[in-house]
């Protein structure tokens, strides 16, 4: 079966994660496409096909005869999609031999995609281009990643004459709310290292993340009925409000920043006279200068604290590190996604990630992973879409990874 025709039913199944529930995965959905996707590996022939009850799902693609003895490596989509837009009803549509015209999705003429707007989808011209229809995601982020991965199996399941070590497969719930790599068994997934299959254009390979905290900064006040309040509100809004006012804006905030340029970004507040907090997102892709962001920070706090009469204090929460300093130690597994991608007749392309991957984590959670690219565009976006070659390009990338030495 044709990678497409896997992507489009897999978009199809309503994966949405759900930040509210606490359960894993975070909604039921997701089990219904580990489901479909267990029964798929199983009649593919692959064996160990587990979906455990946290909704992970392994398999093992055997190593080829003769073969046993090559590095176990491993390969990681996830099932899930941004909780940000709609995920039900996805209806796609395939723009095939796409002429740059522009693409007017039918049930919202108003989401267009446009060459002018999208080089990546300037340079794709003749391509099969796939949209959703205007209401909803797409879903190619990761559903792309899980196609390419099946397909890549069912080619290697079909080659016995093909020479490849055993390949680990794990798809993985909740990565769009951060919680993807929470309950992954390192040790039974028992992979050397691996690749989640997560990324954009053809020849993307990333294993730059930044390196994130998370800070909560509370400003405690005193209510008091307000026509009643002269010389004896605090009122921590307004402590709250002026803390905001003073972060950087021209420089160190995501609006002002590109590249390896980190950022502290206030992204949440909640508010009462009473009690104020704010979140304040800390990213730099040198862990070091977190620690510079966190000072500024708790500076700028407690001298507004002293000038309100409030009371402020200061959570600072670790969420993730740059994977590099892990990959670092491990060149090998850069070296072979480089000749992968190569070895496919493209040309590696390698940035920054400006956010973190489940491979941040898992990196440091003893499964050295970076990110290969699968085809996503425009990401949590009702314009999202794929392409039927970037999606093959993937395939032939995963079948090299394999079958190098
Ligand atoms: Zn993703």
């Amino acid at each position: 079966m044709p990678v497409l025709e896997r992507f489009l039913r897999y978009v199809r199944v309503d994966t949405r994660a759900d930040d509210t529930s606490t359960s894993c995965p975070s909604s039921p959905g997701q089990l219904v496409l580990q489901q479909l996707l267990a029964d798929e590996l199983r009649a593919l022939g692959l064996s160990d096909v587990e979906l455990d009850g946290n909704g992970y799902l392994m398999a093992t693609i055997p190593a080829s005869a003769g073969a046993g003895d090559l590095a176990v490596i491993g390969l990681i989509a996830h099932v899930d999609t941004s909780p940000e837009m709609p995920g039900r009803g996805v209806a796609p549509i395939v723009h095939e031999r796409w002429d740059g015209r522009d693409i007017v999705l039918p049930d919202d003429p108003s989401a267009v995609l446009r060459a002018s707007e999208h080089p990546d989808l300037a340079a794709q011209i003749g391509h099969d281009i796939v949209t959703a229809s205007g209401l909803t995601l797409l879903g190619a982020d990761d559903k792309a990643g899980v196609a390419v991965i099946v397909e890549a199996a069912a080619q290697l399941m079909a080659r016995p004459d093909v020479r490849h070590g055993a390949v680990r497969i794990g798809f993985t719930p909740d990565e769009e709310i951060g919680r993807g790599a929470d309950r992954f068994d390192v040790a039974r997934f028992g992979a050397a290292y691996a690749y989640t299959l997560d990324g954009g254009s053809v020849g993307e390979l990333e294993f730059e993340s930044f390196s994130a905290d998370v800070m909560r900064v509370t400003y405690a006040g005193f209510n008091t009925h307000p026509g009643y309040a002269k010389g004896r509100m605090i009122n921590a809004i307004r402590a709250a409000a002026r803390f905001v006012d003073r972060l950087p804006v021209e420089r160190l905030s995501p609006e002002t920043t590109e590249g390896y340029e980190g950022f502290v970004h206030p992204y949440q507040v909640e508010a009462s006279v009473d009690r104020t907090s704010v979140r304040v997102l800390l990213r730099d892709h040198v862990t070091a200068n977190l620690r510079q962001q966190e000072a500024l920070v708790r500076s700028l706090a407690g001298a507004v604290a002293t000038e309100t009469r409030t009371q402020a204090t200061i959570e600072v929460t670790e969420q993730y590190r740059n994977m590099r300093e892990v990959l670092d130690r491990h060149p090998e597994v850069l070296a072979r996604a480089r000749a992968a991608i190569r070895r496919a007749g493209l040309t590696p392309i390698e940035r920054p990630i400006r956010g973190g991957t489940d491979g941040s984590r898992l990196s440091f959670m003893g499964l050295p992973c970076p990110n290969l690219f699968a085809g996503e565009h425009n990401f949590h976006s009702r314009l999202e879409w794929t392409s039927r070659q970037d999606l093959e390009a993937a395939v032939a990338v995963v079948i090299e990874l394999a079958r190098l030495p």
